[in-house]
């Protein structure tokens, strides 16, 4: 069985670098078995815009909001997405749809610009001419994509193993607690750079570990990843104001002492200080105060 770590890598809120053992019933889960195929994570690639640019590589269609097809081709140069007269345009195209699906039989072959995804995309009408993007891709590939995008594929292979245990884990939890929303998870969570992130070191890193996600009392929980604690990871309920189980309760941990971000200082102002804390006189985060300020 898998070694429980969680990583030591970039973005994301600090939570836990590192734990020394699992304890009962906390350890690591195959969902693979438990499903008929594999999951898709529906990604917020693109929100609140006027205009993206986009083009398709293979053969390719577009479906209405009723999956009808309404286009097919060969291939898309790039052109300009856009919204108009309550239809979406696709270069010259008009398409009198609140919302087109694009997918195309090539792996990796959709682009929005200038970044490569696996599997389809689809383009949803806002207010104002404005729109957004979402991408639907595999599980896997999206955690690959998300692995080499948020660390170095030269890396030992535990931490890319790791890292893809970790990516899942916090992946397959967005899909769970989200999977009435339109989209399970954005790119203000996790950095994904799509096909560009995968090679084929992390992508064979991420196949060793496939469907393997990490489990509390046989629950999925949002495991956070980060690149440097400074010594000590803080509990999920001070930083989220969520209940805290212990894979996310902190601790202490040396492992990132070597980090230029480990130790720094900012000077703040008592007039800034005072401004943020304005009507608290606890100094909590809003939205952990207990004492409702
Ligand atoms: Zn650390």
């Amino acid at each position: 069985m898998f070694v429980v770590v969680l990583p030591i890598i970039s973005a994301g809120i600090p939570i836990s670098c590192h734990r020394e053992s699992t304890v009962v019933q906390d350890g690591v889960h195959d969902y693979g078995p438990l499903m008929d195929k594999m999951p898709v994570v529906r990604v917020l690639l693109v929100n609140d815009k006027r205009e993206a640019a986009v083009a398709i590589h293979g053969s390719y269609q577009i479906t209405g909001s009723l999956t009808n097809i309404i286009e097919q081709g060969q291939e898309l140069r790039r052109c300009a997405l856009s919204v108009s007269d309550g239809g979406i345009n696709v270069g010259d195209k008009h398409y009198n749809h609140s919302e087109i699906r694009i997918a195309t039989q090539q792996d990796g072959g959709i682009e929005l610009n200038n970044v490569r995804y696996r599997g389809e995309i689809r383009i949803l009408q806002q207010f104002n001419n404005k729109f957004s993007v979402i991408g639907e891709t595999d599980v896997e590939d999206f955690v690959s994509g998300v692995v080499g995008s948020e660390m170095p594929s030269s890396w030992e292979e535990d931490a890319l193993r790791a890292q893809a245990v970790a990516v899942r884990t916090y992946v397959m939890y967005k899909k769970k607690v989200r999977r009435d929303e339109v989209y399970n998870l954005d790119l203000q969570e996790l950095a994904y750079r799509g096909v560009a992130g995968e090679t084929a070191r992390v992508s064979s890193m991420v196949q060793d570990t496939k469907g393997v996600v990490m489990v509390h009392n046989w629950n999925i929980f949002p495991a956070y990843f980060h690149s440097t604690c400074g010594g000590h990871t803080e509990d999920v309920h001070h930083v989220f104001g969520k209940d805290s189980i212990p894979p996310l309760s902190g601790v202490e941990c040396n492992y990132c002492n070597n980090s230029k971000h480990s130790q720094w200082s900012k000077d703040i102002s008592k007039s800034v200080i005072e401004k943020k804390t304005a009507g608290c006189q606890c100094l909590h985060f809003q939205h952990t105060c207990r004492k409702g300020c």
